[in-house]
């Protein structure tokens, strides 16, 4: 469609209410910018107002401040040593604009928001390759009151977290295995955050990015899908959207351009299971990321890339928004329990942050997964240790598959019970010698700090009943879709930029994929792109 009737007339349009779209909507509305920001749900905030808001910004001014030595060519060299080494050829531009703007983009937000970040206690998940840190580099923001937003308060989008925690106070209070002493510990923060309405983690990044761009003059409109990017009369550039919402279907151009932040495809099952092929166990986003972004770019004449990349993480059966819905949490590094695969084989340390690319590791020829079905195997003291897991255990029946013998076990779930005998006897071994051959569980930087060590890693699996849970991919997002070049410009299939489209967040190609460089290394890299994008519109201007 070519411009026609328009309905709005703006500098820049923001498809979406996340991490992503409100960073460049704020950048460009700072810069002067009229900014309009759809969305399509009646709630504000996509997945990033669901997250715990860990927030990897390395080089930042917080750890600066707190005397903790960085710098962006050690984040660099930290980019290039832990992401697959064949992504370098491609990325290494992106990573370069990512840790040059990553730090910038922090202290922004905080100077334009009421935001304030956090340092929290994680390492990098790969702290000891090249510029790697184990400390630093995460960060969470501080609990905001959603009353500073009036009337779009309510319109926040809920989560299946408990947002009245901050990031900190979950792992600091243990939240997973002592709820109970968690709450007693900070009783009295929770009574007044619940007393003046104020929440942390997703909840408080969307609230005061919201915040600051309220407050810049952007106009945000729910209930808002774009269905069409509109172009000029030689069909290069991108002048606005087409929008459908209750009230009908409108134009609204845009002068400067349009910057894609719709987020993931994951609930879209033609795209996701052409991508994914194989196993799925949940999705933990909203679910209206159904991959509107990359087939409004691909129509554009966008190339679409690293469409098999995602955000896969252990997560265990809840409801939401009344339907069954998957909630992060790493359940299957507990002591007493081990990862086998379709064979019954452990593949993979059960504390490695990145269970997620172990689980999806695909047959380069047939594209299929190598070890799905995959499952946690555990013993009897394992569910003991875990109020948080029997709980959320109990929200899909039958999810928990319970026997007497390993040997019953695995013919319920279809394992080999020779095979499965001969992995928990060589697991238990490890126990006794307190070191894993094979996998090394507890022993890197990031094993270390979650479990405080192989010891406390490595407990035998001997006490029946015995359970198996199913542990396939879960997915919080996909981490695919329009190429963009440094400048946060969507690129053709022939490398040339289309005038006026913009790509960030998980609607973009990222270049960071599976792989996750460190624990908040999708809200990280989606602030900043949302903020390169909203530097680039001040620059470029096609009016
Ligand atoms: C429970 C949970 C916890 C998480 N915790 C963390 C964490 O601590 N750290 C971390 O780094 N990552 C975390 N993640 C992942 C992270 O939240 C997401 O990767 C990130 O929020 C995605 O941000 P985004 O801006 O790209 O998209 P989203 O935040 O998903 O926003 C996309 C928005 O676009 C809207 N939209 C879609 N199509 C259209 C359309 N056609 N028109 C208008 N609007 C449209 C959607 O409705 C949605 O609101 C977590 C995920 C989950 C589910």
């Amino acid at each position: 469609m070519s411009t026609a009737d328009t309905g709005v007339d703006t500098d820049v349009i923001v498809i979406g209410s996340g991490s992503a779209a409100l960073s460049a909507a704020l950048r460009a509305a700072v810069g002067g910018l009229r900014v309009v920001i759809l969305e399509k749900s009646d709630k504000i905030g996509g997945t990033s107002a669901m997250s715990g808001a860990g927030t990897w910004i390395p080089a930042n001014h917080r750890a600066r401040d707190a005397g903790m030595a960085d710098s962006v060519e050690e984040a660099i060299d930290y980019l290039r040593s832990a992401s697959p080494p064949d992504w370098k050829s491609k990325e290494d531009p992106l990573w370069v604009a990512f840790a040059t703007n990553a730090p910038r983009t922090l202290r922004f937000i905080e100077e334009h928001t009421p935001l304030c970040f956090v340092l929290t206690e994680e390492p990098d998940t790969f702290a000891d390759a090249p510029g790697g840190k184990t400390k630093g580099r995460m960060l969470s923001p501080k609990p905001l009151s959603k009353r500073v937003l009036g009337r779009y308060g309510k319109k926040l989008r809920g989560s299946t977290l408990p947002h009245l925690f901050t990031y900190q106070e979950v792992h600091e209070g243990n939240l997973y295995h002592r709820p109970i002493r968690a709450v007693l510990r900070f009783w009295h923060r929770l009574l007044w955050r619940y007393l003046t309405n104020s929440r942390a983690q997703g909840s408080a990044l969307v609230t005061g990015l919201l915040k600051g761009c309220l407050d810049k003059g952007c106009r945000i409109e729910t209930g808002s899908r774009v269905v069409e990017l509109t172009t000029d009369a030689e069909r290069s550039a991108i002048t606005g959207v087409v929008v459908e919402s209750p009230s009908g279907r409108r134009t609204y151009a845009a002068r400067r351009g349009v910057v894609i932040a719709s987020g993931g495809f994951e609930w879209n099952d033609a795209m996701r299971e052409a991508n994914f092929r194989g196993p799925l166990d949940f999705i933990g986003s909203p679910r209206t990321n159904e991959g509107d972004g990359q087939l409004l770019a691909a129509k554009a004449g966008a190339m679409l890339d690293r469409m098999d990349q995602a955000n896969v993480y252990p997560t265990m059966p809840t409801r939401y928004e009344g339907k069954p819905h998957g909630i992060p949490l790493i359940f299957q590094s507990e002591p007493h329990a081990i990862v086998v695969d379709r064979h019954g084989k452990r593949f993979v340390s059960e504390y490695d942050f990145n269970i997620g690319e172990a689980l999806d590791r695909r047959d380069p020829v047939t594209g299929d997964p190598i070890h799905l079905p995959a499952w946690v195997i555990a013993d009897c003291r394992f569910l003991r240790r875990a109020l948080l897991f029997r709980w959320y255990a109990r929200k899909s029946k039958g999810w928990i598959r319970r026997a007497e013998t390993l040997e019953k076990l695995a013919l319920m779930i279809g394992l080999s019970s020779t095979e499965l005998a001969n992995t928990v006897e060589r697991f238990n071994q490890f126990c006794s010698k307190g070191l894993d051959e094979d996998f090394h569980r507890g022993e890197p930087p990031w094993e270390q700090f979650k479990a405080g060590g192989p010891d406390a890693a490595l407990a035998p699996i001997e006490r029946p009943p015995f359970y198996a849970m199913p542990f396939n991919r879960s997915i919080l997002g996909t981490k695919g879709g329009a190429r963009t070049n440094e400048h946060g410009q969507v690129l053709r299939v022939d490398g040339s930029v289309i005038p006026g489209l913009y790509a960030a967040g998980l609607a973009m190609a990222n270049p960071i994929g599976t792989r996750a460089v460190g624990p908040g290394t999708t809200i990280g890299p989606n602030l900043t792109w949302g903020f390169i994008c909203g530097e680039s519109l001040l620059k470029d201007n096609r009016a």
